[in-house]
């Protein structure tokens, strides 16, 4: 794969998940996640 750039670029390209950061622990996490991994901290509103 090492001579092939467009292959490594498609790959980057594919790291296009939404993120956002943790508002307790500030850990970049991915937006549509309802638990932080990173904390354990759980993101989706509970009533
Ligand atoms: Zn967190």
């Amino acid at each position: 794969m090492e001579n092939n750039d467009e292959a490594r670029n498609s790959e980057t390209a594919d790291i296009t998940e939404k993120t956002k950061n943790c508002p307790y622990c500030g850990e970049g996490i991915l937006a549509k996640a309802k638990k932080c991994k990173h904390c354990g901290e759980w993101l989706e509103k509970r009533t």
